[in-house]
């Protein structure tokens, strides 16, 4: 009987649950609202009844799970650390064992449940399959309504002392001085380079209050908006600056960015690179500043993938 893995998915809207086979190919996936606000045991609950009802075929043999999820994760208990208030009661939460629980009858006892932070999961998966697999070492940043990022070296994601390990979210970066970041403190990269802070930037340099997020603030600035534009080439310059911080600190062989901003394009884009280019060394210049591959299923595969790594 092949053997599978189930690859999990908590994001803060939707939570996918995918069969996986050996290679971290997904073979069936399905999808639910995130309750995020209910609890964690409604979280658990939907992780697990998408389970059921993905895992439906006969003929696969369950080995493990791997679980990427928002918030802070201590990946060696598979415990939540911290996390935004849109996860009620999320910090503490020992998903692994609830999981483990909660599929005790279809998963073996010695099963591996590796549960990791969703950016760690998503750069688990564009360094297996995506933009990063021929590189040995590389740091993904995911640029959304939030920014987060995973760094992998020698083939093993960062996790840090305190769990935080290859998280540029909370970067200072000169220019975000003005803007409160989610974790409540000011001048941080994700306040200003995220989806959310790009358009609360724009605001904040009296853009019209009717552009209603950061789509349209692209689209604003496409219209030839100059507030537009250069909230716009602000924000992007500040993942830029603290990418070319980051690469001083680690030299990754590349640097993956992902996530729903840099679809902006090229407006995103050319800032982008140039502030990395004035503010790298020289060594640096040349590090490759290259687009996701694998979409929604980089964090899928990736979850996969470490479930598959500590079941060999
Ligand atoms: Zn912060």
């Amino acid at each position: 009987m092949p053997e599978v893995v189930l690859a999990v998915d908590i994001g803060g809207t939707k939570t996918a649950v995918a069969v996986a086979d050996r290679d971290d190919v997904l073979r069936r996936r399905v999808t639910a609202p995130t309750p995020a606000s209910a609890g964690p045991q409604a979280v658990i609950d939907t992780v697990v009844s998408l389970a059921r009802s993905v895992l439906t075929a006969d003929g696969e043999s369950l080995v493990g799970v791997g679980i990427g999820t928002a918030g802070i994760v201590d990946a060696g208990s598979g415990t939540i650390v911290s996390a935004t208030d849109t996860f009620a009661d999320w910090p503490g939460t020992p998903v692994a064992e609830l999981v483990r629980r909660g599929l005790a009858d279809l998963l073996p006892e010695d099963a591996v449940v590796a549960v990791q932070n969703d950016v760690d999961a998503h750069a688990v998966g564009e360094f297996r399959h995506g933009a990063a697999a021929a590189a040995s070492s590389a740091l993904v940043v995911a640029v959304g309504t939030g920014v987060g990022s995973g760094v992998i070296l020698d083939g093993d994601v960062v996790r840090g002392a305190h769990h935080v390990g290859g998280e540029i979210a909370h970067v200072p970066i000169p220019g975000a001085e003005h803007l409160r970041c989610p974790c409540g403190r000011f001048g941080h990269l994700e306040a200003l380079g995220s989806g959310i802070g790009m358009h609360r930037h724009f605001l904040s340099l009296g853009g019209d209050p009717a552009v209603p997020d950061a789509r349209g603030v692209a689209a604003a600035a496409a219209g030839g908006d100059p507030i537009a534009s250069r909230a716009l080439s602000e924000s992007a310059a500040a993942v830029g600056r603290a990418i070319a911080g980051a690469a001083t600190l680690i030299d990754p062989e590349v640097v993956v960015l992902t996530g729903g901003v840099p679809n902006i394009g090229e407006p995103w884009w050319r800032p982008l690179r140039d502030a990395y280019a004035r503010e790298a060394i020289d060594a640096l210049q040349n590090t490759p500043l290259l687009a996701g591959t694998l979409g929604d299923d980089a964090p899928l595969r990736g979850a996969a993938g470490s479930a598959w790594r500590k079941n060999p």
